[in-house]
């Protein structure tokens, strides 16, 4: 029998690498979505694997609707990514970012407790939990001091997965990752945002790109290589919390360089930054250290920024051709 996965949030950059690495590992995999019946998965088109996944409508702030899919599909394996995901929406959004990250996350915890069988469970937690750690290398010791209503309830359901794994004995890990991005990226993070507009202007289709803060820094990884650790982190023996990431820290104007370089543009000529678009609250350098996945899980970043920064050119560029 094949083993059985349910991906919460599938339709989202995370889910869908993360269907398709599934798939190939011989899972049969399920999808939620708020509504399937209306919904795209255009991820899941764009990777060809729509066909291939079991897609069902599931709200997670709604117990009833989260215990019914998961009495239905029986999984082995449930990874949650679902959830508002945007740092910068969560100053505007703060009770929806909160009830989907954090009761969404506790009402399938119950679920799992409630059915009683030994299904796996992946939180998906977020380095800005850490909020501001002054340049210094965050790991799984480090203290949780959250900067924005994302990081806060990021860190509600961190501490929820914690607990269960602790009070209830349940097979329940968080995995602290780190900013990842892909071409499957939303156009409204910064890391796409720059390419669309780099790929624009080199079209010649716009002049300007206007944004917040281009000082702040970041650990940016690769989004397929970030799902073979969410993987990874439920074939331990012992669940457990890791931090996943590059191990390597960059500016956003480094990113926004290498960027417009890439098709031959001199950023200064177009990017402007607006004190305006800065968050209210934000981290200034975000830095990680991997070392306990590296040793314990055997993983590791392969995908350097450079690579990472040429994949979206080249599939944003594929994109607005074809527009
Ligand atoms: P996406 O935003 O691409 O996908 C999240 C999915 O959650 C969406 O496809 C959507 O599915 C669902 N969703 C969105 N808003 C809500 C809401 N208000 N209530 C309930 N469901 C919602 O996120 P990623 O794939 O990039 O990330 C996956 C998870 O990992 C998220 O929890 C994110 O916070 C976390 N994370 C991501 C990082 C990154 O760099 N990408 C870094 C660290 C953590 P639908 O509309 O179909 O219901």
């Amino acid at each position: 029998m094949p083993k059985k996965a349910l991906i919460c949030g599938i339709s989202g950059q995370d889910g869908a690498y993360l269907a398709q690495l599934l798939l190939n590992h011989g899972y049969e995999v399920y999808g939620t979505s708020r509504d399937a019946q209306i919904a795209t998965l255009a991820n899941l088109q764009y990777l060809g694997i729509r066909d291939r996944i079991k897609s069902l409508s599931m709200s997670l702030t709604d117990f009833r609707s989260v215990l019914q899919v998961l009495n239905q599909v029986q999984p082995d394996e449930v990874y949650n990514l679902a959830g508002q995901s945007s740092v910068s929406l969560s100053f505007e959004q703060p009770v929806e970012t909160l009830e989907s990250i954090a009761t969404g996350t506790l009402n399938l915890l119950e679920s799992i407790r409630f059915i009683g069988k030994p299904i796996k469970f992946y939180n998906a937690g977020s380095s800005e939990c850490f909020g501001d750690t002054r340049g210094l290398s965050a790991d799984e010791e480090t203290p949780f001091r959250p900067r924005s209503p994302y990081a806060v309830a990021k860190s509600t359901a961190f501490w929820q997965v914690a607990n269960y794994r602790e009070a209830y004995k349940l097979f329940a890990c968080s995995g602290i990752l780190f900013n990842h991005e892909s071409p499957l990226r939303p156009d409204r993070f910064v890391t796409q945002k720059i390419i669309a507009a780099a790929c624009r202007i080199a079209k010649g289709q716009a002049q300007k790109l206007v944004l917040g803060n281009i000082d702040i820094q970041r650990d940016w990884g690769y989004a397929p290589d970030y799902v073979e650790a969410m993987y990874l982190l439920l074939q331990q023996e012992q669940p457990d919390d890791f931090v996943i990431a590059t191990g390597k820290t960059i500016s956003l104007s480094d990113f926004i360089v290498e960027a417009f370089g890439l098709l031959g543009l001199n950023w200064q000529e177009h990017v402007i930054s607006e004190q305006s678009l800065y968050r209210p609250t934000d981290i200034t350098i975000s830095r990680a250290n991997p070392r306990k996945a590296n040793q314990q899980l055997g993983w590791c970043a392969t995908t350097s920024v450079q690579q990472i920064v040429q994949i979206m050119v080249e599939a944003m560029q594929r994109k607005l051709s074809s527009q």
